[in-house]
């Protein structure tokens, strides 16, 4: 920790622009890179997040598990504390999928402080995508099914940002009413 390093923080977003240069979020519009953004940018308003090593993280946390970057590379880079908090936020893709997701809830209250906050962010910006640009094949019951398995994941990331733990219930809710309005209400 210490002084914010806007350096740092500016070399994290180009190396993870550069990584995520051709991929597109799964609504198949979005250009990948404004997910880690919205991550980072989360952090800084509304957890008011000045530490250097989160905000980099954010910014890179899904170039280990989404693009073919290896911790090493990430390393030389950014050294171990960024690089662990990025570790923290990877999941194990050589796992099933089922394995994977049942992993995040189990996994949850065990990671550190700083890639709790990260992951919780995540989840609100992933809820926010679910609601506003879901992926054009997946069906309502999917994306409520989604809103559940994120609620389990965030039960054991709360406490380290009230404004967070708040952000995420509001949008968990918002997620619910929108998904459920129209369908006869599942809620
Ligand atoms: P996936 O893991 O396949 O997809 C969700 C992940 O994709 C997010 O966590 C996010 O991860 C990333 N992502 C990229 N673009 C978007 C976007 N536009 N909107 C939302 N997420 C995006 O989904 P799950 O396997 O978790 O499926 C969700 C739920 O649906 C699960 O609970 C599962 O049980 C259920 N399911 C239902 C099926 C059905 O047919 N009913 C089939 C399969 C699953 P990141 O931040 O890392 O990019
Ligand atoms: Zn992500």
């Amino acid at each position: 920790m210490g002084d914010f390093d806007t350096a740092v923080v500016f070399a994290a977003l180009k190396f993870s622009a550069a990584k995520h240069r051709t991929q597109k979020r799964k609504d198949g519009e979005s250009p990948y890179i404004n997910h880690p953004i919205e991550v980072a940018e989360l952090l800084v308003r509304v957890a008011q997040v000045r530490d250097t090593e989160t905000i980099a993280a954010a910014l890179l946390h899904d170039t280990v598990e989404d693009t073919g970057t290896s911790p090493e590379e990430l390393r030389e880079n950014f050294g171990d504390q960024i690089t662990g908090l990025v570790l923290e936020c990877t999941d194990d893709k050589h796992l099933p999928k089922v394995e994977r997701k049942r992993l995040q809830v189990v996994n949850a209250s065990h990671k550190s402080p700083r890639a709790k906050l990260i992951k919780i962010s995540d989840k609100i910006c992933n809820i926010n995508d679910i609601i506003n640009t879901p992926p054009p094949d997946w069906s309502l019951q999917r994306r409520v099914e989604y809103l559940e398995w994120a609620e389990k994941v965030v039960a054991g990331l709360r406490g380290g940002c009230a404004e967070l733990d708040a952000l995420f219930d509001h949008k968990l809710r918002e997620g619910r009413t929108a998904l459920t309005v129209g369908t006869g209400g599942i809620c």
